[in-house]
């Protein structure tokens, strides 16, 4: 199965892109939602969590305290180390049955932090969704309803979008109205089906 990695910058406008996939037939694997899955109530990570950490990182509800958790490995890397080390086979070996599962003529895998969690080696091709800076920042604080700062120490710690750029194999301009963006993701639809179908 052809997989492309769809990724970009907080509010480069990734999740419009991949619905723009969805909506010609092609399935979208969500990695945040995965991530979010994987420590769900109930599950085999969450009990290493606690196991790790203790039962003060478990809400009432059974559910994972994300805020907790974050503090937990903040300034600690070796914990860090050991969540991600938890997580992350678990994450792809469910990325992989949902890509050894899927009828699609490719795969999109929407991984916001693709590059910053080295997962380039899951994909055979880099999709990157581009918009200059202040564009970004004004559609997430549209969206969010958030201020600026809170949007610029986000971009600060993803990676720059000239390293995005220099790292990408396709880039999707997305300065322009949605219909360009649509234009756009119909012609990368058809380069993908030719790529697919040549092996
Ligand atoms: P991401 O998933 O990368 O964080 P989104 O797809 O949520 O970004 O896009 C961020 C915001 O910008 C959303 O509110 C979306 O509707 C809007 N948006 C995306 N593309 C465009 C565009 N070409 N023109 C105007 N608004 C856009």
């Amino acid at each position: 199965m052809f997989k492309v990695g769809l990724t970009g910058g907080i509010g480069s406008g990734k999740s419009t892109v991949s619905n723009l996939f969805r909506l010609k037939n092609i399935d979208v694997i969500d990695a945040d939602k995965i991530a979010r899955d994987v420590v769900a109530k109930g599950s085999q990570a969450l009990k290493e969590i606690e196991d790790r950490f203790g039962s003060d990182l478990i809400l009432d509800s059974g559910e994972l305290n994300r805020e907790k958790l974050k503090v937990q490995v903040f300034n600690n890397s070796s914990d860090l180390n050991w969540l991600n080390q938890c997580l992350h086979p678990k994450i792809r070996a469910i990325i992989e049955t949902k890509v050894q599962s899927s009828k699609s003529h490719y795969v999109i895998l929407d991984i916001p932090l693709l590059f910053e969690n080295k997962l380039e080696g899951l994909v055979d091709r880099i999709l990157v969704v581009d918009v200059p800076e202040a564009i970004q920042q004004q559609r997430v604080m549209d969206r969010d309803g958030c201020n600026r700062e809170l949007v610029e120490s986000i971009i600060k710690k993803q990676v720059s979008r000239d390293y995005r750029l220099s790292h990408a194999d396709d880039i999707i301009d997305n300065s322009h109205s949605l219909d360009n963006l649509k234009k756009a993701v119909s012609t990368l639809h058809q380069k993908y089906r030719v790529l697919s179908e040549n092996g």
